[in-house]
């Protein structure tokens, strides 16, 4: 046997490793960026920890670790948390960044960091059941349920109604506008399964109730003034759905030209993803993903939010499949099939350089 089709073999088998992208490097430090531009006192604080290892104290660490426990990745100790970078933080690290699509590193890297001080929603990103990849499809799917997998169980053709508080509104946006913004955003889930939603006048008796609350305001999940947490929802059959009036809510950024607006239609979109029955996707450009930077929109459903939906709802006989859905598709077959391709390459090559 001669070496030299040891060499190619190895060759071959090397080709067929599966790559990792290289981190890109912004040329604007985002930290940096985001830190300057944004007073907000909720999470900016954290960036004192970028870096900090396991092993280490750092004034404040408690604080993070009552973020992760907020959102699901800590749970509450029999006494009050230290700052001591422990065991405990780590696997919390791990597991958001896994449950994130970040890269997994243990550690506080800016990546990490930067997605942690970023404005989301203040649903638990835990209490969840995540599906797996199908192996029919050998596509992996990232959406995500409430436990139990609750969804609104009317008979179909199934009606939800909405409403807005009469007393818990927003006065600097006209309330025909925010009527637009959330038939808009409605009409978007509706487009893809076969639920109807309609404004109903009476509040009391609506399916899904909702308004702009500040701080404490009785549900036990209080809002955190500017940016930190945007709004919540709570999972079928309960309805109801809570934007935090703190914010400087937005529906057009060429009129509303603050740092810190949000945009009330992507806002208004991923929260009926939670009433619906879908909890946070790991998909960075689903709608169901939990973060959302301030003058950023994401109002279009990704292919993921599209299919977790479908399998709660069934689809919308007239569903048509979007370009861009397209192309998430297209895009997520191509991911596949490289996958797939690679270990038969890598068995091709060992097969050939044991035969010779
Ligand atoms: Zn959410
Ligand atoms: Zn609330």
């Amino acid at each position: 046997m001669s070496p030299y089709y040891h060499t190619f073999a190895l060759f071959i088998l090397l080709l067929s490793l599966p790559s990792f992208p290289a981190r890109i490097l912004q040329q604007n430090d985002p930290l940096t960026e985001l830190t300057a531009d944004i007073q907000n006192n909720t999470w900016h604080a954290f960036v004192k920890f970028l870096d900090a290892g396991k092993g280490t104290q750092v004034t404040g660490m408690s604080e993070l670790k009552k973020y992760f426990q907020r959102f699901g990745y800590l749970s509450i100790p029999d006494q009050n948390f230290t700052d001591f970078f422990d065991q405990d933080l780590e696997s919390a690290v791990l597991s958001y960044q896994k449950n994130l699509g970040l890269t997994v590193t243990g550690k506080l890297d800016d990546e990490t960091m930067n997605e942690i001080m970023l404005p989301r929603c203040g649903m638990s990103d835990a209490a969840h059941d995540h599906t797996h990849s199908s192996s029919l499809l050998h596509t992996t799917k990232n959406y995500a349920y409430f436990y139990g997998r609750p969804r609104w169980t009317k008979s179909s053709p199934m009606m939800l109604t909405y409403s807005f508080s009469p007393n818990s509104m927003i006065d600097y946006i006209d309330a025909s506008e925010i009527r637009s913004v959330f038939k808009r955003s409605f009409s978007r889930w509706s487009s893809a399964i076969p639920v109807n939603f309609t404004e109903a006048d009476n509040y009391s008796t609506a399916d899904i109730k909702i308004g702009f609350y500040n701080g404490d305001h009785g549900d036990g999940e209080p809002f955190d003034g500017v940016l930190g947490v945007l709004a919540h929802a709570f999972s079928p059959e309960n309805g109801r759905f809570h934007l935090d009036a703190a914010e400087t809510w937005a529906v057009d950024f060429d009129d509303q030209r603050s740092r810190v607006a949000v945009d009330l239609e992507s806002v208004a979109t991923h929260e009926i993803g939670h009433v619906l029955g879908l909890a946070h996707s790991k998909v960075k450009d689903a709608v169901m993903y939990p973060s959302l930077s301030p003058r950023t929109k994401k109002r279009d459903l990704k292919l993921d939010d599209v299919e977790g939906v479908q399998a709660l709802y069934g689809s919308n006989p007239n569903f048509k499949y979007t370009s861009s859905l397209e192309h998430d598709m297209s895009s997520s077959k191509r991911r596949t099939s490289s996958l797939k391709w690679t270990p038969f390459f890598g068995m091709v090559a060992l097969v050939f350089s044991l035969c010779l």
